[in-house]
């Protein structure tokens, strides 16, 4: 009995110990681009769910970008297309962007919408098409060739997502976008994301993803960054110690902290309750990417 009731006063403490976090973040939007592995297994999908509903009932902004590489190239194989990647970038033709949009839209938004729901936030699913938000050009990458229909975002136009978070609604947002001629892009979702982030002033923008953060040897978890600056972060991209999908997504972290984002992070999603224990403790998890060295 007497054991039973401490354990209930320890819950208690730990509750009162997120009040300054809470206080420090009421309001603030988050932008969490979810990906990899903790998109797939149904026990993280479950945290990650939990923790998006956690920010959302005491007073952040949630707002959700969600990848789906996987289920794409799935569904590719199942059609019998084979997947075509450039340092980290899918290349898309014009049946690829279809099924991507299917993919992602259709399905991976969907489901989310509806994970969400079940734990009673309401959320709306929503691509860049929607209220022509990400508004695309064709990327090339960075020596210059043509990938297809990948997306590079020229505008964000924020009218919808501002009516959804004024309206207490969890966007849950497809990185999908569309040209002046209306054609269709796939868009890889760091981008969508930090493209998002920077253009509502987010507070944090955190990756999600199926490592334990950006690591010196990419085969060597012990030698993870906690920090990592603009200059550390060039260089490591430089000379190769940031490679395949990692090289968008720390671009896509120093592009959000040009735009004005205040913190961004690269966080393990299959640690359980990850983003939790990014916002509301001190330490913090994964890798913060910072404008400047911090010692
Ligand atoms: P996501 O679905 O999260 O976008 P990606 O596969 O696109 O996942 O990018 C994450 C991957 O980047 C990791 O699984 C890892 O293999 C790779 N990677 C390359 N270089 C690094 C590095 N220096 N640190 C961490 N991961 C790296
Ligand atoms: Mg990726």
């Amino acid at each position: 009995m007497q054991y039973k009731l401490e354990t209930e006063i320890g819950k208690a403490e730990v509750l009162i110990e997120a009040i300054p976090y809470i206080r420090r973040f009421a309001g603030s939007i988050v932008v969490v681009k979810y990906g990899g592995s903790a998109m797939i297994d149904e026990k993280l999908k479950k945290s990650v769910i939990q923790d998006i509903a956690m920010m959302k009932y005491i007073g952040l902004k949630p707002v959700v970008v969600h990848g789906g590489g996987k289920e794409i190239t799935s569904l590719l194989d199942r059609l019998g297309k084979k997947s075509e990647f450039l340092d980290g970038l899918r290349v898309t033709d014009e049946e690829t962007a279809k099924v991507a949009e299917m993919v992602l839209s259709g399905s991976i938004g969907k489901a989310l919408v509806d994970e969400l729901e079940s734990v009673g936030i309401s959320s709306v699913g929503i691509s860049g098409k929607d209220g022509r938000m990400l508004l695309c050009s064709k990327k090339l990458d960075e020596k210059g060739r043509d990938l297809g229909f990948v997306g590079q975002i020229d505008t964000v136009d924020t009218s919808l997502l501002d009516t959804l978070l004024a309206n207490n609604f969890v966007p849950v947002i497809s990185p999908v976008g569309v040209d002046m001629q209306g054609n269709t892009y796939n868009i890889n979702a760091d981008y969508a994301a930090s493209a998002i982030a920077g253009s509502l002033s987010a507070q944090k923008l955190i990756f999600l993803t199926d490592v334990e953060g950006i690591l010196r040897d990419k085969d060597d978890p012990s030698t993870i960054l906690r920090t990592l600056s603009r200059e550390q972060a060039l260089s490591f991209l430089a000379d190769g110690t940031i490679k395949g999908g990692m090289i968008p997504k720390v671009q896509c972290c120093l592009d959000g902290l040009d735009k004005g984002v205040q913190s961004v992070h690269v966080l393990d999603g299959r640690l359980p309750h990850t983003i939790l224990l990014e916002i509301f403790t001190a330490k913090g998890v994964g890798t913060m990417v910072t404008k400047e060295e911090r010692t």
